[in-house]
């Protein structure tokens, strides 16, 4: 008798532990109406457009977000709506910073094609200053694959090209997780999803590191938030209608 008494007892304690462990699991109960709203956003008149809780970084009148070299002002074009890569003016880098977001940034590679390869509409999208997705005119352009448009570059190629032709607004729309350092050590790397032209090119991938020209990627420990910053590759290449929203990771 005392055995099954003692039997019970433990078997009463796992269902007691099993469902303390449930509570955890399942903060809010199935349709709780505790439960916080997600707040309300307006979205854009068009998809393009940037959405009510965004931040607009470029909305084709200024430079005003954005630094050039040694933390001067912006020396890129502004006209007719957008801005131009003025070569040999250097990169430029937003005066705000962030770590993980939702980016939108529409670019166009020159019309008139001079150069190939890599000599083609080359500019790029660096995320935290550091990982790039490449913009170049990849349209019948070939190259490596990890340093075509919308490459991680130097890391992953795209799953598909949905390159448009030269002169032709093409889109990025971008979802970036910052990646976690502890000790110095990655504790989680980035991942990085990116549309182009509405195309899904880069799935949730995991970013290796900070991108570097002809050598493997490694993660240096660096600030949570940092500039994002687009590249001056000596080719004239446009951009118009950029905003992010920083996401709470
Ligand atoms: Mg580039």
């Amino acid at each position: 008798m005392r055995r099954i008494l003692v039997r019970a007892g433990l078997f009463v304690a796992v269902l007691a532990l099993g469902a303390c462990a449930a509570q955890h699991a399942f903060r809010w109960d199935v349709h709780d109406m505790d439960r916080p709203r997600p707040p309300v956003v307006t979205p854009g008149a068009e998809d393009r457009l940037p959405p009510s809780d965004a931040i607009v970084l470029f909305d084709g009148t200024d430079l005003s977000a954005w630094h050039g070299r040694g933390g001067q002002d912006a020396q890129w074009k502004v006209e007719n709506g957008y801005m131009e890569v003025t070569p040999d003016t250097g990169d430029i880098r937003t005066r705000q910073r962030f770590g993980s977001c939702q980016l939108h940034i529409e670019w166009a590679s020159p019309e008139v094609i001079d150069g190939s390869g890599q000599g083609r509409g080359n500019s790029g999208v660096f995320l935290m200053d550091r990982y790039e997705v490449q913009i170049l005119d990849s349209y019948d352009n070939d190259t490596y694959p990890d340093g075509q448009a919308a490459s991680i570059y130097a890391q992953k190629p795209p799953l598909v090209n949905a390159s448009r032709k030269p002169g032709q607004w093409q889109s990025f729309d971008i979802i970036f997780h910052a990646p976690v350092f502890e000790d110095g050590q990655v504790k989680k790397p980035a991942t990085i999803t990116v549309f182009h032209n509405g195309v899904l090119v880069q799935d949730h991938w995991e970013i290796q590191g900070t991108t570097r020209h002809k050598q493997r990627p490694s993660y240096d420990p660096h600030p949570d938030k940092l500039p994002l910053r687009l590249q001056d590759h000596g080719d004239l290449v446009r951009f118009r209608n950029i905003w992010i929203r920083p996401l709470d990771d």
